[in-house]
């Protein structure tokens, strides 16, 4: 038997209705990053979730970068940031105020609450950020949506509301699965379907007809069918939308990768002031540790003065 494939965007379209998606899974690379982290249950749930989110709406646009999902808020968890390269390169971290986040732990178990991807209890109130960012000379994009919804999915939705020109709908899964050997591994799974302009009035009510069922079909499928890593990505696109004709294209590879370098983390240190730098100096040595990856870059104190210099 061949092994079911992961790690993956899988593009399809359903061709009658101008219809086209993505199908997100993700297994040992959403494992990678959460279990790195070693964040609280609830937090790696969100970022794992919002990993997800991330790469299902970077394929849906078009360009040459990196796409970056974020969030700020005032609840336990401050920020999350998400971001995928064109390449497929995946990354994220998350921060988190402890006490903060035991409370509202407390508090749901207490009101017999479910906390997971909770944004009111999770987030609290702040908005959400989706970036793309093309490189050097050319503009950034930005769209910025308040945090409104009870998940990370529903203020997606919002946000596609506000944006005249994207009609889509999407769904989310995150789970932890035992593997073959027993122990749990985080799993994550997303599909999106955004609808294509409307280009011959004639089929207008013929693709309204269709959007609305492709949407019934999406909501149909199940958290564990999209996390499933017995379910191939294709199988399930032709169990859910087989009737309607679904087109899968060639899938696209996903990593789990940082982009920090040295040479990054020079730049930062550069912009900073000496009294900033001597503030960061602990025995003759300023450490910087990527939140992304937890790579640790060490800097002597010559090293800084010649930064300086430079
Ligand atoms: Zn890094």
């Amino acid at each position: 038997m061949h092994p079911v494939p992961d790690d993956l965007v899988q593009p399809f379209q359903i061709d009658p209705f101008r219809l086209r998606g993505q199908l997100v899974r993700l297994g040992p690379v959403v494992d990678e990053i959460l279990t790195r982290h070693d964040y609280p249950e609830p937090v790696a749930e969100l970022l794992g979730t919002a990993i997800a989110l991330a790469v299902a709406l970077a394929r849906a646009l078009k360009y040459e970068g990196v796409f970056t999902l974020q969030t700020k808020g005032d609840g336990p968890v401050r920020m999350m940031v998400a971001d995928v390269t064109t390449a497929g390169a995946i990354r994220g971290y998350a921060q988190f105020d402890q006490e903060k986040l035991a409370r509202a732990m407390a508090a749901a178990q207490a009101s017999g609450n479910d906390l997971q991807g909770s944004v009111p209890r999770l987030l609290g109130a702040g908005y959400l950020a989706l970036t793309v960012d093309q490189g050097e000379h050319t503009d950034r994009y930005q769209g910025i949506v308040e945090l409104n919804g009870a998940t990370l999915a529903q203020c997606i939705h919002h946000y596609f509301r506000q944006s005249e020109q994207v009609e889509a709908g999407l769904k989310v899964a995150i789970a932890r699965i035992p593997d073959a050997d027993g122990a749990k591994r985080w799993r994550a799974g997303c599909l999106m379907i955004e609808r294509l302009p409307i280009e011959d009035e004639m089929k207008r009510d013929a693709e309204d007809e269709g959007w609305r069922r492709a949407m019934i079909l999406m909501s149909s499928s199940t958290s564990q069918e999209l996390v499933d890593p017995r379910l191939a990505p294709q199988v399930l696109l032709y169990r859910l939308f087989h009737e309607d004709g679904v087109r899968a294209y060639k899938p696209r590879p996903l990593a789990a990768q940082c982009r920090c370098s040295r040479e990054r983390v020079e730049t930062v240190l550069r912009a900073l002031g000496p009294d900033d730098l001597a503030d960061m100096t602990v025995d003759g040595k300023v450490l910087v540790t990527c939140e992304f990856c937890s790579k640790v870059y060490p800097f002597a104190e010559a090293e800084l003065a010649a930064l300086a210099e430079r």
